[in-house]
């Protein structure tokens, strides 16, 4: 009987690029094109059923080769991940919380019958591309750079007919991404069409698959043509606010009886993703803004926010993920109703700047914190 080989980071081989062949290339030219641009490497590590997980290697970035009938290009049978890794003003290379995209790239892999594997070995492997990479796309003369980490899992098998497929591969690469954070104005949230919903309960809302994503463009290309930055996706007949675009969704209001609160949608519906940036905010404004403010994860509705507006209470909203970062939301039309959101000074409420600032000085080296794993 062979056993099946587990992930295993340790037996990484490595093949270098030329070092002189391609020279870094000036960041807002690189994300001004139709192509992202990749570092000079990438790892790939191949699965199939009979033998488990090869070696993994460390390559030249390129293209991957797959047949026409590859089990992902029929059945969606992919996930992803998106971290970034941060040039801190310490010096210092860091990651935040890659445990927990790691973890959560496992949840993701399993929902679609891909291959599990130990996510700790995952994230030595997403460490390993930043390290050797790191150093020339994010100098040390360039504090407050970052680069854009995607691992994701595919299924590869060569046959057609719906199956769990027999063979994987799991990459990462690493690449400039524009800077998203705060559109002028703040972001403008359009809630969803009647007709279209993002996930369902019972369904895979929850995981990072790509087969979330690109049903969800039809609805957002309508609303970025008409003004607006993003879909608040709201979910059944009742209107649950969930996510905003692919990232999380907070409201801060004062509740009826005049208690200021952060409110945020649950986990435990599985309608919207675990997001590290939604967890980091939850956690700090626990522990830091106890006793001024209440975090409460909860389902709520656009009536209540619309309410909440009527009656003077709406106090701050924003997104929370790892491509807008923490974004003041100014705007939510839902229907024929428009919301007008206070900005504050600097275009941000005070607790968006507040909590933004905190987690910002973690992934950036101001503040040493375990969050902020160093390369
Ligand atoms: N929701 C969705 C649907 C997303 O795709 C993302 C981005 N991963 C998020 C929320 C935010 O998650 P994170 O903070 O981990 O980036």
């Amino acid at each position: 009987t062979t056993t099946l080989q587990p992930l295993d980071a340790s037996k990484l081989t490595i093949r270098r690029a030329d070092p002189t062949a391609r020279e870094v290339p000036d960041e807002d030219t690189a994300c001004s094109g139709n192509e992202t641009i990749c570092t000079d490497h990438m790892i790939t590590v191949t699965w199939d059923a009979s033998s488990g997980w090869s070696a993994p290697e460390l390559k030249p970035y390129g293209p991957l080769s797959l047949m026409p009938t590859a089990s992902v290009l029929h059945y969606a049978t992919e996930c992803f991940e998106g971290l970034k890794a941060y040039r801190g003003y310490d010096g210092k290379l860091r990651l935040f919380r890659p445990d927990c995209n790691a973890r959560r790239m496992l949840m993701s892999t399993l929902r679609i019958s891909l291959p599990g594997f130990d996510p700790a070995e995952l994230e030595k492997l997403i460490m390993a591309l930043v390290a050797v990479d790191g150093t020339k796309w994010l100098p040390k003369s360039r504090p407050g750079s970052y680069l854009y980490l995607r691992p994701a899992v595919i299924g590869t098998q060569p046959q057609l007919g719906v199956q769990a497929p027999k063979e994987a591969l799991l990459f990462i690469t690493a690449s400039f991404m524009p800077r998203m954070d705060t559109p002028p104005g703040g972001m403008k949230l359009h809630t969803n069409p009647e007709d279209m919903v993002r996930a369902w309960v019972g369904g895979f809302g929850y995981a990072k698959v790509g087969a979330n994503y690109g049903p969800s463009l039809l609805a957002t290309v309508e609303a970025r043509e008409r003004g607006f930055t993003q879909i608040l996706w709201l979910y059944g007949p009742e209107g649950y606010c969930t996510e905003a675009g692919a990232s999380n969704f907070f409201v801060v209001w004062r509740s009826k009886e005049g208690r200021l609160e952060l409110v945020t949608a649950p986990l435990d519906d599985k309608l919207i993703l675990d997001g590290v940036t939604r967890r980091s905010v939850v956690e700090l404004a626990r522990e830091r803004l106890a006793g001024e403010l209440e975090v409460v994860e909860r389902r709520y509705t656009i009536d209540e926010v619309l309410e909440a507006d009527r009656e003077g209470r709406l106090v701050e909203a924003f997104a929370a993920g790892t491509a807008f970062f923490i974004c003041p939301v100014s705007q939510i039309r839902h229907r024929d109703t428009d919301v007008h959101i206070p900005m504050g000074k600097g275009e941000i409420g005070q607790y968006t700047a507040k909590i933004k600032g905190w987690i910002s000085d973690i992934m950036y080296g101001n503040e040493q914190h375990p969050w902020g794993v160093v390369v």
